[in-house]
């Protein structure tokens, strides 16, 4: 059956004339990477975030890597996250040499529950990753609470939840460091790559800036890549002269790319708007569905729905998770989403000892969680035939 329009996965936004002009001023410069472009895109998103830095990155699995690395975490430091999330999270701290587990969600929020957490936390444990998965905010005080008590830093994957709040406050401006992500998919996108960190201390951002560039430092003139060390140019020659603090990667953005960011960045509160406009459409049409349970969204939050995500009852709403995507496909032309399966339940941490059974609520949500179409763009009609699919695959309709 054809997919409907606005009822495919295709979460991300689209593109204008803005965007366009923006990429065309900078080939005209000769398209170069990490020039004034992003140095203003970081200006204007660590002002949208109510941070005092930021930096752009590749991608939003590279953000969560140079934040444990700006973060001081070393090979065998004890790091925590859910398993409800995209696998970035959790890879990240994997491939620094990290010794991960999980802690089990809150099934309200779907987040990392603070009341798991601390029974999981060991003297070895350096650093804890909230997910705000679909967009939605974990109980930061709660967490941000457990850690100066047990001195864990706090690295925030905001990348579903730019533009969110938490009691007034943006996402990634709440934890050591937030990490964002301009996929395609994402709330705002960077021609399909890229990803940003936000942070308020000098000292971790500085270590980002000089990893994600090769740790190169450049004395005697200023310079894009790190803070420019007067003491170290010889008095009266003000030659340039190039070194490196360490091995670090090359992490870095494209202006083509900081350019778009900059234009969406300035649409994206038009966006989330829509966004929780058409998630509320929904929240009204589904009402009442017996068996299906709707979003809950905290009150002292914002909600960035990046998805839109609904519990099934096979009991009572009369089919399973996985009848319902596929008769949703097959009958109904519209793509449901499963987002996502338990990371213990994945070969790359079955391999890492994790088992079934290990985080009972995370599963339990797992086994009944699928995500329905949301974006910007969907018309009435659109929301209107989502609505009026899921009502009829229903038994007690
Ligand atoms: C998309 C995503 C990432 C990784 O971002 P990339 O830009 O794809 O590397 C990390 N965490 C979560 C929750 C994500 O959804």
């Amino acid at each position: 059956m054809e997919i409907k329009h606005g009822l495919e996965i295709k979460f991300g936004t689209e593109y204008g004339p803005e965007e366009e002009q923006a990429m065309l001023a900078v080939l005209r410069k000769g398209a170069p990477t990490s020039g004034d472009e992003c140095i203003q895109f970081e200006k204007e998103f660590a002002a949208y975030c109510g941070t005092t830095h930021a930096r752009a990155v590749s991608n939003g699995t590279a953000a969560l890597f140079l934040s444990l690395i700006g973060a001081g975490i070393k090979p065998g430091d004890r790091v925590l996250t859910t398993p409800l999330t995209w696998i970035a999270t959790a890879a990240a701290a994997v491939t620094l040499g990290a010794e991960v587990d999980f802690v089990d969600i809150d099934p309200k929020t779907y987040g990392l529950d603070p009341r798991q957490l601390e029974r999981k936390l060991t003297a070895n444990t350096r650093a804890v990753l909230p997910v705000h998965l679909y967009g939605q905010c974990c109980d930061m005080d709660e967490i941000l609470e457990l850690s100066r008590r047990h001195g864990f830093v706090v690295i925030e994957d905001a990348c579903h939840a730019v533009g969110a709040t938490y009691k007034g406050r943006k996402s990634g401006s709440m934890g050591l460091t937030g990490c964002f992500s301009f996929h395609e998919q994402k709330n705002m996108s960077t021609l399909g790559e890229g990803g940003m960190i936000t942070t308020s201390d000098a000292a971790v951002f500085e270590r980002i800036a000089l990893y994600r560039s090769h740790c190169t430092r450049v004395y005697g003139k200023s310079t894009k890549y790190c803070s420019l060390d007067e003491s170290k140019v010889p008095m009266g020659k003000r030659f340039w002269w190039q070194d490196f603090d360490d091995c670090g990667y090359n992490f870095r953005m494209t202006d083509m790319q900081a350019a778009v960011g900059r234009v969406q960045l300035r649409k994206l509160d038009g966006l989330n708007q829509k966004r929780a406009r058409n998630a509320q459409y929904l929240m009204d049409g589904l009402k009442n569905v017996p068996g299906l349970k709707l979003p809950v969204v905290a009150p002292d939050r914002t909600h960035a729905f990046h998805l839109f995500p609904v519990e099934i009852d096979p009991e009572i709403y009369g089919m399973t998770k996985e009848d319902f995507v596929y008769a949703m496909l097959h009958e109904r032309g519209i793509k449901v989403g499963t987002h996502y399966i338990p990371l213990n339940y994945s070969t790359a941490f079955q391999k890492r000892g994790f088992r079934r059974g290990q985080y009972p609520v995370t599963e339990a949500v797992a086994e009944r969680l699928v995500t329905l179409p949301l974006n910007p763009r969907q018309t009435a009609e659109a929301l209107d035939y989502l609505i009026e699919s899921v009502r009829a695959l229903c038994r007690g309709k």
